[in-house]
């Protein structure tokens, strides 16, 4: 089930109002009393400020504040920022001060547990960050946003903040394609399932403002979806949003991975939907990501070499880079490499087209260069 409650901007009482209806219709409540312990989730990609679409929404976390501290105090909040340190990156996204005033904990990211996927298709052992397992109720705070790898980004793929900081960069190493990289998110989700089977996962997806185009970050522009999102199944929320900002499903193949693999219900037409239709959000209209492909063309671009054939590459807006090196540090395969004082550049061409340099970048300064030809005729039918 998915409750979709129309939402049009950052009011606190109407967003505590629309969230404590949520937690009434999933039954949260019930599950919480003085001793248990609550881990509140956030997206947290990088320091960009909240007008921007692209981080946890300081209003949606004061809001969950406000209904859960009354019940207990054992509460933690944070996530594992790409590159930069999570206090800087809280106080530039306006989250800093909601979470001090409210006296709560910040999550310590190095400590790490590890769970295991029993079932895999690649990889069953993930290090995350232990308390965000540790935890009785872990409460999910994804924005909606269009994603350059994975078409689009919410409840599911938020959860690859589990990993701490440069780790994550290396996943996108060992599963450098589009496809493996969308089962290994799902091993990772698969293994959260598990190491959460007595316990509950709630997902509140924030698409008030969101993000289209060029997402996860500074890439991509704000826009609103005027929606707040919730279920205790990322798998379903991923699918209705996709939906009602009126993207293409074929092309979410993360969601469709879930799906097949009974993670949560990707069906749209099996999933109950409370709250406000999908119809009321026939003006809303996401723009994908460039050149993005479907499934039949992400199987096509398994090997590395028919990626750097067909595939546009990073390239740098020197009108816009302020020399940060930002881009080479959390560069995976270390192809953007950056000198002193000077402009970025990819010193060959083995990149594996996961684009963590165009997410941190503060400055939005790294676009997508025009498909080569070849590309452009062979991928053309597998959009
Ligand atoms: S240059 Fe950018 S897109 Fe290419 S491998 Fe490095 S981080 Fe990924
Ligand atoms: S491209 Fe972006 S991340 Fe890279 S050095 Fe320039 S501003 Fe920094």
């Amino acid at each position: 089930m998915v409750l979709i409650q129309k939402c049009e901007d950052y009011n606190i009482d109407v967003i505590r109002d629309l969230i404590d209806q949520s937690f009434k219709e999933f039954n949260i409540y019930d599950k919480l009393d003085s001793s248990k312990k609550v881990f509140i989730k956030l997206n947290l990609v990088g320091p960009f400020e909240k007008e921007k679409g692209i981080t946890t929404h300081p209003v949606i976390l004061q809001a969950v504040l406000d209904l859960i501290l009354p019940i207990t105090k054992n509460v933690i909040v944070g996530d594992n920022p790409a590159i930069r340190d999570q206090i800087p990156t809280l106080k530039k996204c306006g989250l800093y001060d909601t979470i001090k005033n409210a006296n709560v904990e910040i999550l310590e990211g190095t400590d790490f547990t590890t769970i295991t996927n029993s079932n895999p298709k690649i990889y069953s052992k993930f290090e995350v960050s232990r308390q965000m397992i540790d935890c009785d109720l872990l409460i999910n705070l994804p924005k909606i946003k269009t994603h350059s790898l994975t078409y689009m980004t919410c409840a599911e793929k938020n959860f690859f903040g589990l990993i701490y900081g440069l780790n994550k960069s290396a996943w996108h190493t060992k599963a450098s394609n589009p496809l493996e990289f969308g089962e290994a998110l799902n091993d990772l989700y698969g293994a959260l399932l598990e190491s959460f089977k007595n316990k509950t996962l709630f997902h509140i997806a924030d698409g008030i403002i969101g993000l289209e185009g060029e997402g996860p970050s500074s890439g991509g522009k704000a826009k609103h979806a005027n929606c707040i999102i919730s279920s205790t199944d990322a798998v379903s929320i991923d699918r209705v949003a996709v939906e009602l900002v009126h993207l293409d499903y074929e092309k979410l193949y993360v969601n469709k991975i879930a799906n097949d693999r009974g993670y949560g219900e990707g069906d749209i037409n099996k999933i109950e939907i409370k709250g406000n239709p999908l119809s009321d959000f026939d003006d809303i209209h996401f723009l994908a990501p460039k050149d993005s492909l479907g499934s039949t063309g992400i199987k096509f671009l398994r090997h590395k070499f028919v990626r750097n054939m067909l595939l546009e590459h990073p390239q740098i807006d020197i009108n816009k880079c302020i020399k940060c090196g930002q881009c080479a540090t959390i560069c995976p395969v270390k192809t953007m490499q950056i000198e002193k004082g000077k402009y970025p550049h990819l010193k060959s061409n083995i990149c594996i087209r996961c684009w963590c340099c165009a997410e941190v970048c503060p400055q939005s300064a790294i676009y997508k260069s025009k498909r080569p030809l070849l590309g452009r005729i062979i991928l053309k039918s597998k959009n």
